[in-house]
């Protein structure tokens, strides 16, 4: 069996952004696209930030990159991998048709999804009007009515970047307050556009070809008591939070306690952030500053949103794996 160079683990932006480097550089990456392969670009329609493009649809941009990558020399497989071994010098990778792949280094690129309510009127409006990314779609929603669910950070925070396009947001929260921070908190509750729906669960979001409403079932607070309630609204923003895409690299990397993939550059930061305790510097020993991309193990590196739950844009993803290809290179060539 042949040793690859390089296996990229996620076929979205970050994955091929990684790809298209690699390939170019001569080291033939292998990437193991996932099925569906693409990533969370294939669920949204129109893409019109990504630098370059003025417009295009998203699964139109992933066709594109592949091509891309794979006139330089990359091999994709559209298959999920279903375990892994990092710890060894050549690390294993088993696909979802029991084949075994061996390689000098790994990128792990498996992205993240966003979280939906799971009502079928959500999903069949999908790309329709619902949204979870109000910075890709808020732009679409000029001078429209919309609503977002949740009351994290991320709601608020997508609530707020819709005020720049809507003429009004409503933000529609399962309980009568909002587990985001106080200064989010306060900015949502200032503003004049914002209006909050409190313990209100989404019944179903109405609508045949486009969104068009929400119907609600609002909690009396104290009571078993509910009522039900209808509002007009051209766009549904889901914010309920992320999950990376990182089971199969639980005890072989350094994960995050939500599961995102450490790695040098976010490491640093997150230690920024906590007190240095010994638990945690015996953590950041593992990783090595001279590559950003790097995780806790030597030749493994990460890019893009199953790294990232802060920017989490197409374009950030794919500047990532772009960071992780040249560390990579470089990794590679240092051997
Ligand atoms: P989160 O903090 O987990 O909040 C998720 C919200 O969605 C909660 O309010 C939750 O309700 C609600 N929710 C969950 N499932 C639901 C369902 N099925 N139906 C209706 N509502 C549901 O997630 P997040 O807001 O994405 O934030 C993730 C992390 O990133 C947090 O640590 C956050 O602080 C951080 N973040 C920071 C920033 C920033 O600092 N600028 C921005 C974004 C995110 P309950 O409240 O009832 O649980």
């Amino acid at each position: 069996m042949n040793t690859q160079n390089v296996i990229i683990i996620g076929g979205g932006a970050a994955g091929l952004s990684a790809a298209i480097y690699l390939a170019r550089a001569g080291f033939a990456p292998l990437i193991f696209a996932g099925s569906p392969p693409g990533g969370q670009l294939m669920l949204t329609s129109e893409v019109e930030n990504f630098p370059g493009r003025e417009s295009i649809l998203g699964g139109e941009l992933i066709d594109i990159m592949r091509k891309q990558a794979v006139k330089f020399g990359s091999e994709i497989i559209d298959e999920n991998v279903t375990s892994v071994n990092l710890g060894d010098s050549i690390k294993s990778i088993e696909s979802a048709s029991h084949n075994t792949y061996k390689s000098k280094a790994v990128i792990i690129a498996t992205g993240a999804k966003a979280l939906w309510i799971g009502i079928e009127s959500e999903t069949r409006l999908r790309g329709k009007g619902v949204s979870a990314c109000a910075t890709c779609d808020g732009f679409f929603f000029k001078n429209k009515t919309v609503a977002v669910i949740g009351g994290g950070d991320s709601a608020l925070e997508e609530a707020l970047t819709l005020t720049k396009f809507a003429s009004k947001v409503y933000i529609v929260h399962r309980r009568n307050e909002f587990k985001a921070s106080k200064i989010m908190q306060k900015r949502v509750i200032e503003h004049e556009k914002i209006e909050i729906v409190w313990n209100a669960q989404v019944e179903e979001v109405l609508g045949v070809q486009r969104v068009e409403g929400l119907k609600l079932k609002q909690i009396q607070p104290n009571s078993t008591n509910s009522t039900n309630l209808t509002i007009e609204v051209g766009g549904v923003f889901v914010a309920i939070g992320h999950r990376p895409d990182t089971d199969l690299f639980k005890g072989q990397v350094e994960l995050d306690e939500k599961g995102y993939v450490y790695t040098s550059s976010t490491i640093a930061l997150e230690n920024l952030k906590l007190n240095s305790n010994e638990q945690n510097s015996l953590k950041i020993q593992k990783f090595n500053t001279q590559y950003s991309t790097q995780t806790s193990v030597g030749g493994i590196f990460g890019a893009g949103d199953c790294v990232d739950h802060v920017y989490k844009q197409a374009s950030t993803a794919a500047g990532m794996g772009v960071q992780a290809a040249l560390d990579t290179e470089r990794w590679l060539e240092g051997l």
